[in-house]
């Protein structure tokens, strides 16, 4: 019994994680989101289930889960229901004095889930982010534009004084009219994905997601506190290869994480995986903690691989 519950620990854990905040969003609002974060939970789970199985089709996987729920998500209440989840809507809403779907996105996927699994959200759900997936050019770029936290906050100030300043003199608030809100998604994403893709062309893959997406310029504050994060499990079977960080979509060091034994706490993390599938000696989990101290790993680790 306990083994199989580590083995399966991290779905049972989100599945648990989606039902709870589900019950909670049911009973602020109404029993569908019930269903939906229900739901969510059992494609994620079942896709974590799968990968204990076939760990070479992680990507396949995720992948699958992300277009599942990123683009159910936007096709069926984005589309279909007309709820705007992006960030500007929040201020609509609140100039409107409504809570709709903008705002408990950002209080789940941005304040509530980061402490279970960092910016997972962004690799497992967010529809732009599917985009930028499939979008990625194949080589990274030499020299990317690194993040600056003055340009993310400053694009978030940026969005407050647009998102209030539609809210209260355009003719029509975009919260209170369902086709103006409309021409707002199409906008908005068209936007983001257009931008997007040029941005990565000259500063490097997930451009847009490293450098000013608000949703991850928040969450990236809890993220490092996460409880599943990038885990160097097998420490001294790695060859210093370097194929983790060439994988790696937010040009994250993880190879130093790796000889410091460290687990990934960098806060643009966004748990895709692709470092783990991309290392071959297996030496990258997603893991709730490091491995119990092993002073024989200890011995051997770094004395003949490692020695860059
Ligand atoms: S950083 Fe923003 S745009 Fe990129 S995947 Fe995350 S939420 Fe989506
Ligand atoms: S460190 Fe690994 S999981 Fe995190 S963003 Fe990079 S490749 Fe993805
Ligand atoms: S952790 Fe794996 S992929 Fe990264 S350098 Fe070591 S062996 Fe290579």
């Amino acid at each position: 019994m306990s083994k199989l519950y580590h083995k399966y620990k991290i779905a049972i854990y989100t599945l648990v994680i989606f039902i709870l905040v589900g019950v909670v969003a049911m009973i602020y609002r109404d029993i569908r989101y019930l269903f939906l974060f229900f739901g969510i939970g059992l494609v994620d789970a079942t896709s974590r289930v799968l990968v204990v199985h076939y760990p070479r089709l992680l990507q396949f996987f995720r992948l699958t889960l992300l277009v599942l729920v990123g683009g159910g998500l936007f096709v069926g209440i984005c589309l279909i229901i007309g709820v705007n989840f992006q960030f500007i809507e929040i201020f609509f809403d609140l100039s409107a004095w409504i809570v709709t779907g903008a705002l408990i996105q950002l209080i789940v996927a941005r304040l509530i889930l980061p402490f279970f699994a960092g910016n997972a959200f962004c690799s497992r759900a967010c529809w732009n982010g599917i985009f930028f997936e499939f979008t990625n050019p194949k080589k990274h770029k030499k020299k990317p534009k690194k993040r600056s936290p003055l340009l993310a906050w400053a694009y978030i100030v940026f969005l407050v004084i647009l998102g209030f300043g539609v809210a209260f003199f355009a003719p029509v608030n975009p919260a209170e009219d369902q086709m103006v809100r409309s021409w707002w998604i199409i906008g908005e994403n068209l936007l983001i994905m257009g931008g997007g893709f040029f941005l990565t062309l000259s500063w490097g893959s997930r451009a847009y997601c490293r450098t000013l997406c608000p949703f991850i310029t928040i969450s990236s504050i809890i993220a490092p506190y996460s409880l599943l994060k990038i885990t160097p499990v097998a420490a001294n079977q790695c060859t210093g290869c370097n194929a983790c960080n060439n994988a790696c979509p937010m040009y994250i060091d993880v190879l130093q994480a790796v000889k410091d034994r460290k687990r990934v706490s960098d806060s643009m993390c966004i748990l895709c995986e692709r470092c783990v599938s991309s290392c071959k000696p297996k030496v990258l989990k997603v893991a709730t903690r490091l491995p119990k101290h092993n002073p024989k790993e200890e011995n051997s680790f770094g004395s003949a691989k490692l020695e860059h």
